[in-house]
C-alpha cells in the first residue's frame, strides 16, 4: 500500500473517531457513535498492517495478540458491573501508559525497524518525542494503578498527604526534564530507564494525595494523559493514526476534566494539588446528638406522591448499586397514570462516572424528554411537591451551598431541600462518596425511607396499586 493512500485511510479513521466522540455526547446517538469508533479503529488497524506488510511470523504474533487482548477485553467488558466502570477505565488507562513505555523501549533498542536511525544514532527529534512519550506513559501507568486501587476500594480513598509533597513533586518534575535533555544528548539507555523510574514514582505521588471526591476528575485527567502519551509515541513511530487518536483522546479527556471541575466547582489546579474528600464510617443512631430524623414507609411515600402535582426524581449511586431503575420507571408510570407530573434531575457527577445515571435510565426506557440536567431543572424544586431522592447523597448536600467550612462548599447541588417534601431512599444515615454528613437528613421537610432502593421502590409500586 502506498504511503499516500495509507495517510488518506488514516484521515478517514480520524474523521470517524471525531464522529464517534460527537455521537457519544448524547444518549440517543451514543450507539451510533460507538459504531463509528469501531469502524474507524478497524480501518486504522488494517491500514497499519497493510502498510507494514509484516512477515508471516509477525502476522501470527499480531493476530495472537489481538485475539488474546481482544478476548480478555470482551469478557471483562461483558462481566463488569456498571458501578465498577470507573475502576475498569482506570485499569485500561494503565495499560495505555504501559504500552507507551514498551513501544518507546522497542524503538530505542531497534530504531532501524521504524526508520528513526540506528542504535546510538537515533534522530534528535525522535529522541525527544520518545522520551516525552515514555515519561507521560509511565506517569499514566502508576497513576492509573493507584486510581484503580482507590476506586476499587483496595486502597483507602482518603488523601495520603506526604510532608513536603509539593516540593518533592517539583523536584521530581525538574529531574525528569533534566533527564529528558540528557537522554536526548547522550542516547544513554541507563538514562532512558531512569526517566521511566522517576516518572513511575511521580505517577504514584501525584495520585495518592487525591481524595475520593476528586476521583472522577482524576480518571478523566489520566485518560487525557494516556492520549498524549499515545500521540507522543505516534510521532516516534511516524504513525498518523496514533497521532490523531492520541490527540483526540488527550484533548477530549482534558475537556471532560474541565467540565467535571466546573460541575464540582473545583479548580483543576486544586484537584491536581490534591487533598480533598475521604472516607468516613456510617453515622449511627448514637451520633445524632439532639438532631432527629423523620422516618417513613412505602405507604407514606406512595400517599404523598399520589397526591402531589409535581414530583422530581433525583437518582444517585445507590440506585445503580440496587439496580432500581426498572422498578423506578414502573413507579413513575403509575404516578403519571394518576396525573402527576414527573421529571428526572441529573447531577453532572451523580453516580460513579459522567453519564452514569443517563445510561441506567435509558436502560429502563425512560423517555429522554423526562430527563433534565442540573442547570435546567434546579429552579423548579421550589415549586415541586415531592423531591424523590433515590440513592443520591453528596449531590444533594446543602452544606455545599450553605456551609463555607464544608469541604464540598461551592459544588453545585440539586436543591431538593426546597421542595415541599423531600423523600430520601437509602439504607442508613451513612455518608456518600465524599465522606461528609448530609444535613438534609435532619430537616423538617425530609422523610427518610431506610431500605435498599429497589426493594423500597417495589413496595411503593405495590402501595400505589392498592
Ligand atoms: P453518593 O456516593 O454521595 O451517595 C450514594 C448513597 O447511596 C450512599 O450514601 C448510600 O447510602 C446509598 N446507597 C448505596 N447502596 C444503596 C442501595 N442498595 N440502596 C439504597 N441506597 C444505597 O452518590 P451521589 O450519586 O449522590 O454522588 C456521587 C459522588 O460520587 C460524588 O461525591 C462524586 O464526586 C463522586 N464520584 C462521581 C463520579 C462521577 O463521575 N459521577 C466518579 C467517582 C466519584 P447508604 O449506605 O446509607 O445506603
Amino acid at each position: 500500500m502506498s504511503e499516500n493512500f495509507a495517510a488518506f485511510l488514516y484521515l478517514v479513521s480520524g474523521v470517524l473517531f471525531i464522529l464517534a466522540l460527537r455521537g457519544l455526547s448524547h444518549p440517543t446517538t451514543s450507539r451510533q457513535g460507538n459504531l463509528y469508533g469501531m469502524v474507524g479503529m478497524g480501518i486504522a488497524i488494517l491500514t497499519t498492517l497493510l502498510l507494514a506488510g509484516p512477515s508471516f511470523g509477525g502476522l501470527v504474533l499480531i493476530v495472537l495478540g489481538i485475539a488474546i487482548g481482544g478476548g480478555v477485553g470482551a469478557v471483562t467488558a461483558k462481566r463488569i458491573a456498571m458501578t465498577a466502570m470507573p475502576q475498569l477505565v482506570a485499569a485500561f488507562h494503565s495499560l495505555v501508559g504501559m504500552a507507551a513505555v514498551m513501544v518507546a523501549a522497542a524503538a530505542l533498542y531497534a530504531p532501524e525497524a521504524i526508520g528513526i536511525g540506528t542504535v546510538g544514532d537515533i534522530h534528535a527529534q525522535a529522541l525527544v518525542e520518545m522520551s516525552i512519550g515514555v515519561a507521560i506513559g509511565a506517569v499514566t501507568f502508576t497513576g492509573s494503578v493507584i486510581a484503580f486501587l482507590k476506586l476499587d476500594g483496595r486502597m483507602s480513598g482518603k488523601p495520603i498527604m506526604l510532608p513536603q509533597r509539593h516540593l518533592i513533586n517539583i523536584a521530581l518534575g525538574v529531574a525528569l526534564i533534566a533527564l529528558v535533555v540528557a537522554f536526548a544528548i547522550t542516547q544513554s539507555h541507563v538514562l532512558f530507564w531512569l526517566i521511566v523510574i522517576v516518572a513511575l514514582v511521580l505517577g504514584v505521588l501525584l495520585i495518592v494525595p487525591i481524595g475520593g471526591a476528586d476521583m472522577p476528575v482524576v480518571v478523566s485527567m489520566l485518560n487525557s494523559y494516556s492520549g498524549w502519551a499515545a500521540a507522543g509515541i505516534g510521532f516516534t513511530l511516524q504513525n498518523l493514526a496514533l497521532i490523531i487518536t492520541g490527540a483526540l483522546v488527550g484533548s477530549s479527556g482534558a475537556i471532560l476534566s474541565y467540565i467535571m471541575c466546573k460541575g464540582m466547582n473545583r479548580s483543576f489546579i486544586s484537584v491536581i494539588l490534591g487533598g480533598f474528600g475521604g472516607e468516613s464510617g456510617p453515622a449511627g443512631a448514637d451520633d445524632l446528638g439532639d438532631r432527629t430524623v423523620k422516618q417513613g414507609s412505602a405507604e407514606d411515600a406512595a400517599y404523598l406522591m399520589k397526591n402531589a402535582g409535581r414530583v422530581i426524581i433525583v437518582p444517585g449511586y445507590g440506585m445503580a448499586v440496587a439496580q432500581a431503575q426498572h422498578a423506578l420507571r414502573e413507579m413513575v408510570d403509575k404516578l403519571k397514570d394518576e396525573g402527576v407530573e414527573v421529571k428526572y434531575a441529573i447531577h453532572p457527577v451523580a453516580g460513579r462516572m459522567p453519564g452514569h445515571m443517563n445510561v441506567l435510565l435509558a436502560e429502563a426506557n425512560v423517555p429522554y424528554d423526562d430527563v433534565f440536567e442540573l442547570e435546567d431543572i434546579n429552579s423548579e424544586f421550589a415549586q415541586t411537591d415531592v423531591a424523590f431522592v433515590i440513592g443520591a447523597n453528596d449531590v444533594t448536600n446543602p452544606s455545599a451551598r450553605d456551609d463555607k467550612a464544608s469541604p464540598i462548599y461551592g459544588m453545585p447541588i440539586l436543591n431538593v431541600d426546597q421542595a415541599k417534601t423531600c423523600l430520601f431512599i437509602k439504607r442508613s444515615l451513612a455518608s456518600g462518596y465524599a465522606g461528609i454528613d448530609n444535613t438534609l437528613f435532619y430537616k423538617d421537610n425530609t422523610m427518610m425511607l431506610f431500605s435498599d432502593a429497589k426493594k423500597m421502590v417495589e413496595d411503593i409500586v405495590k402501595a400505589l396499586a392498592d
